[in-house]
């Protein structure tokens, strides 16, 4: 052996979990948690750095159904989400588990203003019906500066955003004992002696022996379909491409502007390594952008940012865009799906949160199609077992790589 080699690590008994969670995004985190508080054994495996995909590029808005309802009727997308913002408020204001007070809180609200056409107006009368949380017209010097010359209604709506990448942190503090970061298909040996049954997974010496597989891998789930000898599960890619503005003179905002039907555009602002303000934003434009190169996406945000924001100096902003897809569960119109969807094979379940926001319905509803946990092993057993496999990181927020110009 060479003199540097580690030595070679024997197989050990197989560790009974109850769950093996695949995918450390917001809903395999959140499934975590969900499961561990339960009382279950989980362990969730990641294949690069936590959060990296849709949860990182995600704009961290707790949304509490308003964009769902813009065609005026209360839809099923709004019924499944409305619920949601009181239960991530208690969350993040550490009055109920999972404990996220030290979650990074990029704003307690966001503004709603609308361009000034008859069928945004309509739009906004339709969207305040049935939800819990309403939007609450301003007063023009209740606004924020950068909104007071818009000619239409400006609204605050109680939808607080959060800072993705802080809270996959605090998910890996809470659970960093659970989690384990390694590659199924290349790093480990896997027992599969039916499709969809993964009986067990040996990392590095280690084997653990899960009762129930579940998939939270998003855009990875076909990939690991195939892994399990499973068909491809019901799976949509929505391609979007999201458009950074940075300088050190952006105000803050965290808003939707609407137009019709639509959400012309929605910015949430954050801030860089090096303290500059960064907007993303998303809606119409984003979708607009997955058809056009980079160059034609800016293009197409600075016209829009100077027809639905007049008073905004765009000479001193820089601009980037990053492509953001949307790997979901499959709907029959190829739209949206409208809540979070589990999708059952064997002993594997794929899991679809659909909406960032929608992460605890989904933990719940996976602990609900469980069965019960049988000769599952101790926390302190399973921590001592995994004590010496790789670990992940948080990964890192598309601004800070992306190639800015002017
Ligand atoms: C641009 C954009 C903006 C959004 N804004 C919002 C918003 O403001 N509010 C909201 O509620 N929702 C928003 N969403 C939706 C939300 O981000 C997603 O619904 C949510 O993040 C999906 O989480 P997930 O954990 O299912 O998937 P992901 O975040 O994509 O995570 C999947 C994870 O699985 C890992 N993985 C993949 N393959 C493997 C494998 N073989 N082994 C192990 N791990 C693997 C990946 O590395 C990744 O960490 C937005 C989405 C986008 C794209």
């Amino acid at each position: 052996m060479h003199p540097h080699m580690p030595p070679p690590t024997l197989p050990t008994d197989p560790v009974q979990i109850d769950a093996l969670i695949i995918g450390g995004g917001i809903a395999g985190c959140w499934t975590l948690d969900r499961l561990t508080r339960a009382g279950r054994s989980a362990v969730l495996i990641e294949k690069t750095a936590l959060g990296s995909g849709q949860t990182i590029w995600s704009q961290g808005i707790l949304h509490s159904g308003l964009k769902y309802t813009l065609a005026g009727s209360f839809n099923k997308s709004a019924r499944a989400i409305r619920e949601m913002p009181a239960v991530w408020r208690a969350c993040l204001a550490g009055e109920s588990d999972p404990d996220l007070s030290p979650v990074a809180l990029r704003s307690e609200h966001c503004h709603l203003w609308r361009t000034d056409s008859l069928s945004s107006r309509a739009a906004m009368i339709g969207a305040a019906a049935g939800l819990v949380t309403k939007p609450v017209d301003l007063a023009p010097t209740d606004r924020p500066e950068i909104l007071r010359d818009c000619p239409g209604k400006v609204a605050r709506l109680d939808e607080q955003v959060i800072e993705p990448a802080s809270l996959i942190a605090r998910f890996l503090e809470l659970h960093h004992h659970r989690i384990i970061r390694a590659d199924i298909a290349q790093d480990a040996l896997l027992d599969i002696p039916e499709p969809g049954v993964l009986r067990s997974i040996t990392i590095q010496g280690v084997t653990l022996a899960p009762r129930t597989t579940i998939i939270t891998a998003a855009a990875g789930a076909p990939a690991l379909a195939e892994v399990l000898h499973l068909p491809a599960p019901h799976s949509q890619t929505r391609p979007l491409r999201m458009v950074l503005a940075r300088s050190a003179s952006l105000p803050p905002l965290n808003a939707h502007c609407v137009d019709g039907m639509s959400t012309r555009v929605t910015i949430t602002s954050t801030q860089d390594a090096s303290g500059r303000t960064i907007w993303q934003i998303g809606g119409e434009v984003a979708e607009q952008g997955a058809l056009r190169t980079d160059a034609q996406t800016i293009a197409l945000a600075r016209a829009e940012l100077a027809a639905v924001l007049p008073s905004l100096d765009l000479s001193t902003i820089e601009f980037a865009t990053y492509e953001a897809p949307r790997a979901e569960s499959r709907t029959k119109s190829g739209k949206r799906p409208e809540s979070v969807t589990l999708e059952h094979c064997a002993r594997t379940i794929f899991a679809w949160p659909s909406k960032l926001v929608l992460a605890p319905q989904l933990a719940d509803d996976i602990l609900a199609a469980l069965p019960p946990s049988e000769n599952s092993s101790s926390p302190d057993a399973l921590a001592d077992a995994l004590a010496h496999l790789p670990r992940s990181e948080v990964a890192i927020p598309p601004w800070e790589t992306a190639s800015f110009s002017r």
